[in-house]
């Protein structure tokens, strides 16, 4: 009965250790926007992303970004990657990011092909998603040979349950992923501030190369990291982005004058993490 006193003090001891460590690390978790940089003294970071795995991503998507030599990040759904495994699988060898975009795609049961289904955010809880998103993650880097880092949480949602049961799912996807992204955003990223599980993304579904540049020149303060989301690609749609709109995209992004800097979402989540994490210089 003795021998577990001594340890107290050596518990609690390291209890405030590790509060300290924490506070240290949030300390320098946000920095002013201006101290972080990119590659080529580019402005902005900007990534482009695709969602669901749509069949018109690997016939028209992907062969556009190889002939540009844009690296973008697709998240996933295993069911709409069964048919497809070849194409996904080369795709993920040129040098574009797989993400999980979790097994059942499950949104608000708002949604008509949801009620219809009777299923729905609002009837699942944290223990059902978590399943969920790691059988994703499992098919995924089986089938497809990758380590997945990312997340796209579908329909832009976070949440699951109803009312007072309501719970967000955040804290999953910041135990698995190094990254989460959201949908129908607002506004940019912060790199000095932003929390890597709740990336911002911006549509670029059915609009015209002039709407884009106009939403992406308006978010361009604080060294933002932008980031643009699509579905189907082809012929301008609710849910597809327009290749003739990509094209131009591509031309605007890549030129240096622009100082845009083109990276995947791990790719610039890493650059700006070891900028966040790294000890000033200048900090005592
Ligand atoms: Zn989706």
């Amino acid at each position: 009965m003795f021998s577990k006193y001594p340890r107290l003090p050596l518990l609690l001891l390291s209890a405030s250790f590790a509060c300290a460590q924490v506070s240290a690390n949030n300390a320098v978790e946000t920095v002013p926007a201006k101290n972080i940089t990119y590659p080529n003294k580019a402005r902005n970071a900007i990534s482009i992303t695709f969602d669901d795995a749509r069949a018109t991503q690997l016939t028209e998507g992907v062969p556009l970004l190889n002939q540009y030599q844009v690296k973008g990040t697709f998240y996933l759904i295993p069911n709409a990657v069964s048919e497809h495994i070849a194409g996904w699988k080369a795709a993920a060898k040129a040098g574009h990011e797989i993400g999980n975009h979790s097994s059942s795609h499950l949104c608000t049961g708002n949604f008509q092909w949801l009620r219809s289904q009777n299923a729905g955010l609002e009837q699942v809880n944290l223990v059902w998603m978590e399943k969920d998103i790691l059988d994703a993650n499992t098919y995924l880097e089986t089938n497809l040979g990758v380590k997945i880092r990312s997340f796209a949480y579908p329909c832009g949602q976070t949440f699951v349950g109803r009312g007072e049961a309501v719970k967000s799912y955040v804290p999953i996807v910041a135990k698995y992923f190094d990254t989460g992204r959201r949908w129908l955003d607002e506004t940019g990223n912060n790199p000095g501030y932003v929390d890597f599980v709740q990336l911002t993304s911006l549509d670029i579904d059915g609009k015209t190369f002039e709407q884009v540049k106009q939403m992406i020149e308006q978010l361009r303060a604080n060294n933002a990291w932008i980031i643009l989301t699509g579905h189907d690609v082809g012929s301008s749609a609710q849910y597809t982005t327009d290749k003739q709109m990509l094209t131009q995209l591509f031309g605007y992004l890549q030129a240096p004058e622009n100082g845009f800097w083109l990276g995947t979402v791990s790719e610039v989540a890493d650059h700006i993490r070891a900028q966040r994490t790294a000890p000033k210089t200048e900090l005592k």
